[in-house]
């Protein structure tokens, strides 16, 4: 089931995909660089979300279109490149996009993964089993590694990616720092082990919020609306209601990896439970 589950997400957005996915967009955070990376553009249609008839949907989705992308982001501190999610691999434009703004694979010496459906852990193992990032360390929240271990199926991707990348497959807990600069934060909900990165450097932050929205209009409008393939809907809203309001309260810059490239920007709150997200960097 779980299998099926990765598939049929792996063929929409692929299925949705356009031939122009080049992109990567440079930003400042403090003395860090932060890099958002396209691997794909997206056109998610209603059918995802879980409510895909109610009111709040005709309004703001009117015209039936959600166009977005996968994006990855990379983060280059003074003595090392850090990957967060690899998109799909074979069919995404990640690893070109990544060569664009100056990083080879071999650059990266940690690779850190929100969670493990395949437009975020594809571009970890190439087509013919071998690592992508043969100098990296991989990263994945404890709960979410061993979730995706047990599930069923003969094509296991944690499995691979277990067996492939061997004691470089590292585990983490939540609200652990994996570096210094970076640290995982719980977003269960969407799945088990749904993790979010905060990035700090001085004063400067910036939330990678991973799959905590899907479609930016609707779930802004309505931060309750969860999509199908949420595997704990309920708790995905929950865990979407909480990060939204903190995020505006505290007027944090988010990176999500549904959010239409480059994927950064502001929520803020507006009347009646409803956030504007407004898609700049300062
Ligand atoms: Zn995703």
């Amino acid at each position: 089931m779980k299998k099926i589950f990765c598939l049929l997400i792996l063929f929409v957005f692929s299925s949705l995909s356009f031939a122009d996915v080049s992109g990567f967009r440079k930003y400042k955070l403090g003395t860090l660089e932060f890099i958002a990376i396209k691997d794909m553009d997206t056109n998610l249609g209603k059918s995802i979300l879980l409510n895909p008839e109610a009111p709040v949907v005709r309004e703001v989705m009117f015209d039936g279109q959600n166009p977005s992308s996968i994006n990855a982001f990379a983060v280059k501190t003074k003595d090392k490149n850090i990957l967060i999610d690899t998109g799909n691999g074979e069919g995404g434009a990640m690893f070109a996009n990544l060569l664009s703004a100056g990083f080879s694979p071999d650059d990266f010496s940690i690779v850190i993964i929100t969670h493990m459906h395949g437009d975020h852990i594809g571009g970890l193992v190439s087509a013919d089993g071998e690592r992508n990032f043969k100098r990296a360390q991989i990263y994945i929240a404890a709960t979410e590694l061993n979730y995706w271990l047990n599930a069923v199926g003969d094509r296991n991707s944690a499995r691979l990616i277990k067996s492939v990348y061997g004691g470089d497959l590292k585990t983490f807990d939540y609200d652990a720092n994996i570096t210094p600069e970076i640290k995982a934060l719980s977003a269960v909900g969407h799945t088990p082990g749904h993790t979010m990165f905060e990035i700090s450097s001085g004063q400067d932050k910036i939330l990678v919020v991973g799959d905590l929205t899907h479609n930016i209009k609707v779930q802004t409008a309505d931060p309750s609306m969860s999509v199908t393939f949420d595997s704990d809907p309920k708790q995905a809203a929950n865990t979407r209601i909480k990060v939204f309001r903190d995020a505006a309260k505290n007027k944090t810059k988010i990176a999500g990896m549904h959010i239409p490239f480059p994927g950064v920007g502001y929520l803020s709150e507006a009347a009646g439970g409803k956030y504007n997200f407004d898609p700049s960097y300062r």
